[in-house]
């Protein structure tokens, strides 16, 4: 039954989140420190999104990528811990095994997880590409 080795998907899934934040960390270093002080008083407002310097959008949008995904790794350890890892939340289909090699972090199958994308992507995303 177990499609997966649950200590190794929980280890592949930590390994990951400590990417996420090194990334995050890293990403608010390396800008100056205006950028940095202008993106911690966006994060503090969030329904004030008007500004648009373009690095900063940049760098926000990328921290709502790392967000997702960090999100994304949290629901699959509770999967883990609850034992539903590896079937889809939203149709409770078994998830093959290949797409949970490859993507660890895959709580939904591949349509639902796109279905959810798309509509995560058409609610939070600036409209970068036209
Ligand atoms: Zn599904």
């Amino acid at each position: 039954m177990a499609q997966y080795d649950a200590d190794k998907v929980r280890a592949q899934l930590e390994r990951r989140i400590e990417e996420i934040e090194g990334t995050r960390s890293r990403m608010h270093a390396e800008g100056d420190g205006t950028q940095a002080n202008e993106l911690a008083d966006y994060d503090q407002h969030p329904g004030d999104a008007g500004s648009d310097t373009h690095d900063l959008e940049i760098e926000a949008t990328t921290d709502v990528f790392l967000d997702e995904e960090r999100r994304r790794i949290d629901e699959a350890l509770t999967a883990l811990d609850e034992g539903t890892y590896g079937t889809c939340v939203v149709c409770g289909k078994e998830i093959p095994a290949g797409r949970l090699e490859a993507k660890p972090d895959a709580v939904r199958c591949v349509d639902d997880q796109r279905h959810f994308e798309g509509e995560h992507r058409v609610a939070n995303q600036p409209p970068a590409e036209r």
